[in-house]
């Protein structure tokens, strides 16, 4: 087995939610308040804010996304600082950060974040019994293409 990441009991959570999507996010996790506090919250800022009126908790909130929050949350995966990311992304509007977006959900895959975009994933991920353990993540062996060659 290769290398692997330990997510513990408490999972470290991103939430990042696109402003047209940003009430469904919300009521998400006021519905799921109960659930969501034995996790640990960290947030965009202006979704951060909102989690945090809503939900009467801190939650760490990192720079507004377009303004960076996106690949502030990125850069936080790559160090293996977050376990799970809920990302509620705009599929009917472009985003002036587009760009940050599509890296945010690119460093998600690279390095085997579950990664909830809607509700319903939401909804079955927060449930999963795998949430409330220990669970040991494949971390993907980038081994090969550190040690390539390049002339
Ligand atoms: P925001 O950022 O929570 O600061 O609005 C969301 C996003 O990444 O677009």
């Amino acid at each position: 087995m290769g290398k692997t990441r330990k997510l513990n009991n408490r999972k470290r959570i991103a939430l990042v939610a696109h402003d047209r999507k940003k009430l469904d996010l919300i009521d998400w996790a006021e519905y799921n308040k109960t659930a969501l506090s034995r996790h640990e919250l960290v947030a965009t800022g202006t979704t951060g804010k909102l989690l945090e009126d809503k939900l009467d908790r801190p939650v760490k909130k990192v720079l507004s996304g377009p303004l960076g929050g996106d690949q502030q949350i990125g850069a936080m995966i790559a160090t293996g600082d977050i376990d799970v990311l809920i990302f509620f992304w705009d599929p009917m509007e472009a985003q002036p950060h587009d760009s940050d977006v599509k890296a945010l959900l690119r460093l998600a895959i690279a390095w085997n974040i579950p990664t909830a975009c809607d509700r319903a994933t939401a909804d079955f991920m927060l449930t999963s019994p795998l949430m409330h353990e220990v669970y040991e993540a494949q971390i993907p062996d980038y081994s090969e293409y550190l040690k390539r060659r390049v002339q």
